[in-house]
């Protein structure tokens, strides 16, 4: 039986391969040629995060798949284009990733987008005839899963100096970053967008940390809505969508729409996976070595303390056997910790919170002999001068404060490395070195003018 058209009409294909599945989606929708007409100027937002490749970016094979479809219905230009993210430029990723290399043999080209230039991806998709969203889903710790609507806009972490307890209290951190990541939809709308769970990073993600996984659902979902894609991609992944901030801040900035979608392709409840999501309580990320202890904690302190802890399980390994102790204490008011020495104190929070806190003083105990008594010892020399026990207080020379609020994830790395060394931190010296040799090539490439 045909389905009606209507503008909310949401695809689910699952197949035996991803090119099965998105075949599968345009066949569903009605192809390429009902959205592309001839000679469009066609813009292609992708995931292109991080040097590590498939699954934090997007599936190359997908892409070219999307390019020839593209060409095919008569596009005369297709552009691709993405941020950099996770705190470096990565400007030169293209020739890592050998990204033109893959795509303008098949006749496009792939754009770089500055960081922080919202209006630059702005400027691109209001004078491009099509814009399309290619969106590969992984599991995020803020919003669940990494939703189409989170790919227009770089999720480039919204730091501040000062802490207020409207901060806090507020959640003024995902508030933003809402905002944020739907302004551009806002402005424009996708023509298409394809999630793409084909293959979905699950356990901790969205890139690549020592726990993850990656399970294959087989499954890809495609429409014109963004709210109804990610409506309906939440719901195969096992969330409620109507308590997903990001569908809540679209349906109240108009942006979509959550009621009459119609759902074609494979059937949605018997396609639900079961995906093992982010680790929403930070003490429960378990890093060798380290105890962590959290107080009143926003969205900020959480999504970066979520990254740095899991990029510590998994680039310091080696380094955690030779601190064998560290606490980090994150948020206001965060309980003790277990010892009193490599207290990292993440935040603005946590840092003022523990101004008075008794880790914060060493107490240390010296035997000493009055000076009344030395004086006495001098005329009565058969007398030996009595020793005393005095108690000499220092500040905590091993307490490390990282602020901000939230602090930048690049900075703090930069500071437990230096707090650490090379010889207690080799793995987070390397990593850190690596990552801003990397930024600092691709600075100098940009001010070349190269790509
Ligand atoms: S310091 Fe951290 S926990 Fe405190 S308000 Fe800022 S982001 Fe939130």
């Amino acid at each position: 039986m045909s389905q009606p058209e209507t503008d909310l009409n949401v695809a689910i294909a699952k197949a035996d391969t991803p090119l099965h599945a998105y075949n599968e989606i345009l066949t569903l929708l009605g192809e390429m040629e009902k959205f592309v007409s001839i000679n469009d100027r066609i813009f292609v937002k992708i995931n292109l995060n991080t040097p590590e490749g498939f699954p934090v970016n997007t599936s190359f094979a997908l892409i070219k798949s999307l390019i020839k479809s593209c060409k095919k219905a008569g596009a005369s230009e297709i552009s691709l284009g993405s941020y950099s993210s996770k705190g470096v430029k990565i400007r030169n990723i293209d020739q890592l990733l050998k990204i033109n290399e893959i795509v303008m043999p098949l006749g496009a080209q792939l754009l770089y987008l500055e960081e922080d230039s919202e209006s630059e991806l702005l400027d691109i998709i209001q004078n491009c005839d099509k814009f399309f969203v290619v969106n590969q889903v992984n599991v995020d710790p803020l919003f669940d899963c990494t939703l189409s609507m989170m790919n227009s806009a770089e999720i480039n972490i919204l730091n501040s100096q000062e802490s207020t307890e409207h901060d806090l209290e507020g959640d003024f951190y995902k508030k933003e970053m809402v905002s944020k990541l739907l302004s551009i939809y806002k402005k424009r709308k996708p023509d298409l967008i394809i999630n793409d769970l084909y293959h979905v990073m699950e356990g901790a993600g969205p890139y690549i940390y020592k726990d993850s996984n990656l399970i294959e659902t087989q499954l890809m979902v495609g429409g014109t809505d963004p709210v109804a894609v990610d409506f309906v991609t939440l719901k195969l992944m096992g969330k409620n969508p109507l308590e997903n901030p990001l569908i809540i801040g679209a349906c109240e900035r108009n942006i979509g729409n959550t009621d009459n979608i119609n759902i074609i392709g494979v059937d949605l409840e018997s396609s639900k996976v079961n995906i093992n999501y982010c680790e929403k309580i930070l003490e429960d990320i378990t890093v060798h070595n380290c105890s962590i202890k959290t107080g009143s904690t926003c969205s900020g302190c959480y999504h970066i303390a979520y990254h740095l802890l899991n990029i510590m399980k998994t680039y310091m390994t080696k380094d955690l056997k030779y601190i064998t102790r560290q606490s980090v204490l994150i948020g206001e008011n965060p309980p003790e910790p277990d010892l009193n020495k490599n207290v990292i104190l993440f935040g603005n929070c946590a840092i003022k919170s523990t101004e008075n806190s008794s880790f914060r003083t060493i107490y240390t105990s010296k035997e000493s002999i009055p000076l009344s008594d030395k004086i006495k010892s001098i005329f009565n020399k058969g007398k030996k001068p009595n020793k005393k026990l005095k108690t000499i207080e220092k500040p905590n020379k091993q307490v490390l404060n990282i602020p901000g609020c939230p602090p930048n994830l690049n900075s703090t790395i930069k500071l437990i490395s230096n707090y650490y060394g090379k010889q207690q931190g080799p793995n987070l010296y390397l990593y850190y070195n690596l990552m801003e040799t990397y930024a600092s090539t691709s600075n100098k490439k940009a001010k070349k003018g190269g790509v």
